[in-house]
């Protein structure tokens, strides 16, 4: 297979957070058989390698990634009966809008959610009302041992909160098959707009990628305790606390992603002192997550 690998890729348009040094390769996978030439080129190579989809839950250093950042472009979707199976580069949203026009729904949460199936796989995503877990029938995926596509069911996922076995292995996920319910569409559609306008009032716009820690637990949120420390507006460099959600860690055009670290550290170290709790980032910091440290 002819792969083409480009070198000294900057990574800043490919976060949300649009931040981040240069990755030292780069290339576009469309089949799984580019993943597999890409993964036996990083092996080569002797670097690691990291499947990027939407980039709306990862933060790259400034120093870049080491690596090889393959960029998913699988996005065919299939829709048999009420299930709908997506490659995992289709845009999350765009699967809920497509299952829509078929009548197919019990997921319209998960239309306000950014990035891939594939990052929406890796980790559980969802809303209070639907999680990826909550429909997941199985994915296919080119296993970190072997050069086969496998089918994996939710067993294997194990999903939990923001988490699945995937963020354990190498695997890569290169599709997902969802049950979904009938349901008519116009239905469908007053509940994605009313998810829509919900997000809106309690979420701030700009470059971000949302959420910045999990929450430790079902109550109190991460924002709740960040907020009691005082932390709203609170600033470094370029980057700033909301002042509408105050998990929420924003890039005013400025921020490099030091920046953003430096803030999350600052939160993290006030919100131990204050409620002795352990904020574990939910955002994905590659290539090193300063966190695993303290
Ligand atoms: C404004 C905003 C709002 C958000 N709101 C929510 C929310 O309500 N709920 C929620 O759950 N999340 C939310 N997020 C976070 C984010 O949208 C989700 O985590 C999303 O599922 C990430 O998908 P992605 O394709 O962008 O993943 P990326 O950011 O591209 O990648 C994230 C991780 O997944 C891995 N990955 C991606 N694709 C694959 C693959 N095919 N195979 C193996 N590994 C893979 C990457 O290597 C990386 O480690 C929000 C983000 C933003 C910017």
């Amino acid at each position: 297979m002819n792969i083409n690998v480009s070198q000294n890729v900057s990574l800043k348009e490919y976060s949300t957070y649009r931040v981040g040094g240069p990755a030292r390769f780069f290339a576009e996978a469309k089949s799984w058989e580019a993943f597999l030439g890409l993964r036996e080129f990083a092996k080569h190579q002797k670097v690691p390698f990291l499947v990027l989809g939407g980039g709306s839950n990862i933060l790259f250093a400034d120093d870049g990634y080491p690596g090889l950042v393959i960029l998913n472009r699988m996005e065919k979707v299939i829709i048999q009966g009420s299930i709908v199976t997506a490659e995992s580069a289709v845009s999350t949203a765009k699967m809920v809008l497509l299952a829509a026009r078929h009548n197919l729904g019990g997921i319209s949460g998960l239309a306000s959610v950014p990035g891939s199936i594939g990052g929406a796989v890796y980790g559980n995503a969802g809303v209070p009302e639907v999680y990826v877990k909550d429909v997941f029938l199985n994915a296919t995926i080119l296993p970190a041992n072997s050069n086969k596509p496998l089918i994996v069911g939710s067993d294997y996922a194990n999903f939990g909160y923001r988490d699945s076995h995937f963020k354990k292995t190498k695997d890569i996920i290169l599709a997902a098959s969802f049950q979904l319910k009938k349901m008519p569409a116009p239905l469908i559609q007053k509940e994605i707009a009313m998810h829509a306008k919900a997000r809106a009032l309690k979420q701030p716009v700009g470059l971000t990628c949302g959420s910045f820690f999990k929450n430790p637990g079902t109550f109190p949120s991460a924002g709740w305790l960040i907020e009691q420390c005082g932390c709203k507006g609170m600033r470094e460099g370029g980057a700033q606390i909301s002042e509408k959600h105050a998990n929420w860690i924003m890039n005013n055009g400025k921020a490099t992603a030091s920046d953003i670290i430096n803030l999350a550290l600052k939160v993290h170290k006030m919100v131990k002192e204050k409620h002795n709790v352990d904020l574990e980032p939910e955002v994905q910091i590659i290539p090193e997550n300063p966190f695993r440290k303290i």
